[in-house]
């Protein structure tokens, strides 16, 4: 794939992740601007649908190169806010990720 072609399918593959996601923010329901990898490139994350999700700036930034159980664990008081729910749970949260992720499980095929 040339630069230009992987600079295509990235595009498209973002347009499918914000499709997917509606176009709001995983963690806090905003609507979305950037899409994070759930598992970060520094982690060895990669460019795939299952492992990318829509995602709001703010908490882009914050989650930045954390895991995403120490993301939500770490923030989860602004969760519960910005979810309108102060009974939401760390687990429940990260159950949300892994069901987005979950929904496009058989196009794992799919690599970018
Ligand atoms: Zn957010």
């Amino acid at each position: 794939m040339n630069k230009g072609q992987y600079k295509q399918y990235r595009k498209e593959l973002i347009d499918a992740v914000y499709k997917r996601d509606n176009y709001t923010c995983v963690y806090c329901l905003a609507p979305a601007s950037t899409v994070d990898h759930v598992v970060p490139l520094s982690r060895g994350g990669k460019w795939r649908l299952n492992n990318l999700v829509a995602c709001c700036i703010w908490c882009n930034n914050e989650k930045s190169d954390n895991s995403l159980k120490g993301f939500i664990n770490d923030k989860l008081p602004y969760f519960r806010a910005r979810n309108s729910t102060s009974d939401i749970t760390a687990v429940e949260l990260i159950d949300r990720v892994t069901f987005r992720l979950e929904l496009i499980k058989d196009h794992e095929n799919i690599t970018f």
